[in-house]
């Protein structure tokens, strides 16, 4: 964060927005309560998605923020707590690329930001593994958390397609999303992503929330 903006608008804890020192992504007591082991589902495409926390309480806050609200900040901690976990279940050096969930062109552009692209790219950076969009949103389908189970699945078909197949061919992919609920949207990308030659799919979100 810029120094001089940082005085007069100091860091929150994501979690309490207690303020924290310009080094902290969150505060001490929030980070101590962090869940010490990595959440893990299975996918309906049999992959699987990791993430370091539940979708609830504080973490549900914190996400809501970041995601409507433009507190970009929160992805400081966030993708540090998404690192944590999946290095914890699979070393690192297994992943190639890191990639997101995309959306489209013009639901980008009205949020000015795609939430998992930037989780995908503070990963990067912790990780200093490469992050390239390997999907497009080609296809304007409804909003997943309107609908239920079945349909969020039948709603996601046919709707992403690979930038580039050449990038995506023989590599081992971690593809980011902010949360997993049904697992539908990451379950489509790996099928994709796994059509186009990926030798090897993960996928990671910062929270797993109930069906
Ligand atoms: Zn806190």
């Amino acid at each position: 964060m810029n120094f001089f903006l940082s005085l007069f608008f100091p860091p929150k804890c994501p979690y309490c927005s207690k303020v924290i020192f310009r080094n902290e992504t969150e505060c001490p007591d929030c980070r101590i309560q962090f869940p010490s082991d990595a959440k893990i589902k299975k996918l309906p495409s049999e992959d699987i998605c990791i993430a370091p926390f539940a979708y609830d309480s504080q973490v549900r806050k914190a996400i809501l923020d970041f995601k409507y609200h433009s507190v970009v900040f929160n992805a400081e901690s966030f993708s540090k707590a998404i690192f944590n976990s999946v290095r914890s279940q699979t070393g690192e050096s297994d992943i190639d690329i890191i990639t997101y969930v995309p959306m489209s062109k013009r639901s980008r552009k009205k949020r000015g930001y795609n939430q998992a692209e930037i989780l995908a790219e503070k990963l990067a950076g912790i990780s200093s593994k490469p992050c390239l969009q390997l999907l497009d949103k080609t296809k304007k389908n409804r909003i997943q958390h309107e609908l239920n189970a079945e349909d969020r699945a039948k709603n996601v078909i046919g709707v992403y397609s690979p930038t580039d197949s050449e990038m995506i061919r023989d590599k081992s992919i971690l593809i980011v999303d902010d949360i997993c609920t049904t697992g539908s949207t990451l379950s489509e990308c790996c099928r994709v992503l796994r059509q186009s030659g990926a030798k090897k799919v993960l996928c990671a979100a910062i929270a797993i929330a109930d069906a």
